[in-house]
């Protein structure tokens, strides 16, 4: 079996008038004295508004969520229930989507250094659509998967964007004949054309810019006799913090830079590869101070907090994620207006001293017991945790409406939402936060 998790854990049904935040309240009480776990709880009802909202400003493409962003199988099953397809990186990314019982035609293993193996165990499961940007890609791919659809992944300007792929992945465009003919010359079939703007992308231009580049690509690739038909946008979006409006924007820049080099009528396939996009504001991260340090300063206290979920756990994105560099772990507790602030530095639990969340943050005191919550954890946190003193992971509670759970249509979007219904009336679900 894969590396990565498949747990089927319950889905908690959220009563009418019920929000989040009573959940997380009532699953502190639950834990009150019994346990101090870091916990999640996800709510799926806002990774179906963020589905929603793409399909409805993004009609011509179709999303192949990034499992790398973060792999939790309810999160999966559900968006496989949407229709989503699925951008897997590995060998067990692959495994965990078709363990799922996502076809292999929805899958893009889109990672253009593979290792062998894994390219052998996709074409053992028909897994065909792949990246690739190099010459001795081409070489494994036509040994192991001959039959595979190849899509060519170019290097665009991620300039704009706050984590940079363009340095490691994608063809330079004046090399990208080259590597077209050697495609041709190993009998190789190139079906379309892929690029990532660098994810949390700041510019919708940087969209354009590539979609342009693209069609050099169609281009010269139809002109050396491939039938291209696919051109994949990649990832890059976000609607949290000053992302909320420029969602929309973006859109507009895509949808016309569609019209203008790939009009409709072309039949061509748009798909992209959002991670962050649909589960960022999904999970909300509730941890518990385990331990505390008072230093005395000669204007006041010097508050140290040692909190069970560190930069070892849910919380490495502060190193590697510039979405994530400043984490604000805030009071559960109702904070007065008048409680005076205390300069705090706000640790993680391992015996390791860059296991820092905060460095000078400002607030109220905290005791040993307190829960601080962080909001936004849903993207490059559960999936990049590490084993490291071996402490426990958060543990993960989804939740849902009724509503969504018993909904076949969508009217405001009109669309069916019969396969999620199904997926929900398949998937153990309770109601232990209803009678908080
Ligand atoms: N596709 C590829 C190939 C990636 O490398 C990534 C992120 O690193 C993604 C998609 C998802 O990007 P994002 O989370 O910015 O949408």
């Amino acid at each position: 079996m894969h590396g990565l998790s498949l747990e089927r854990n319950p889905i908690d049904i959220l009563e009418t008038g019920k929000s989040i935040s009573d959940v997380i309240d009532g699953k502190i009480r639950q834990l009150y004295s019994g346990s101090e776990e870091p916990f999640y709880v996800v709510n799926l009802d806002n990774i179906l508004e963020r589905h929603l909202q793409w399909i409805s400003l993004l009609p011509r493409v179709k999303p192949f969520y990034a499992v790398k962003c973060n792999n939790t199988t309810a999160v999966l099953k559900m968006l496989s229930a949407l229709d989503t397809g699925f951008d897997c990186a590995s060998k067990a990314e692959i495994e965990l989507a078709l363990s799922l019982g996502v076809k292999p035609d929805d899958i893009i293993y889109a990672h253009t250094t593979k290792p062998l193996s894994h390219i052998r165990y996709a074409c053992a499961h028909r897994v065909n659509l792949m990246t690739f940007d190099n010459e001795e890609e081409l070489l494994k791919i036509s040994l192991v998967h001959p039959q595979a659809k190849l899509v060519i992944r170019i290097a665009v300007d991620d300039s704009k964007s706050m984590v940079r792929l363009s340095p490691k992945f994608g063809a330079r465009l004046p090399t990208v004949r080259q590597l077209l003919e050697r495609a041709r010359e190993l009998n190789l079939e190139v079906v379309g054309v892929s690029f990532h703007v660098g994810s949390g992308c700041t510019k919708s231009s940087a969209f354009r810019q590539a979609i342009e580049d693209a069609r050099c690509v169609f281009d010269v690739a139809s002109f050396l006799g491939f039938q291209m038909r696919l051109l994949d946008i990649g990832g890059g979006f976000s609607k949290i913090g000053d992302f909320q409006e420029r969602f929309e924007e973006f859109s507009q820049v895509i949808n016309g830079s569609l019209d203008e080099f790939f009009p409709p009528v072309s039949g061509l396939e748009v798909i992209a590869e959002p991670g962050r996009y649909y589960v960022e504001s999904a999970f909300t991260l509730a941890v518990n101070v385990i331990a505390k340090r008072v230093l005395p300063n000669h204007h006041s206290s010097l508050m140290m907090y040692y909190i069970n979920d560190g930069v070892y756990g849910s919380m490495s994105c502060i190193t590697f994620d510039p979405a994530h560099s400043k984490l604000e772990p805030y009071p559960h507790r109702a904070v007065k207006k008048s409680e005076p602030r205390y300069r705090s530095i706000i640790w993680g639990p391992t015996c390791d001293s860059i296991d820092k969340i905060t460095e000078s943050y400002w607030i109220p005191e905290l005791y040993v017991g307190d829960w601080l919550l962080v909001d936004n954890m849903g993207a490059y946190t559960v999936s990049v945790t590490t084993d490291f003193n071996s402490f426990e992971k958060a543990h993960i509670y989804t939740v849902v409406t009724a509503e969504t759970c018993c909904a076949p249509y969508c009217f405001a979007s009109k669309v069916s939402l019969g396969h999620l219904k199904v997926f929900f009336e398949h998937w153990p679900l309770f109601h232990s936060f209803s009678v908080q």
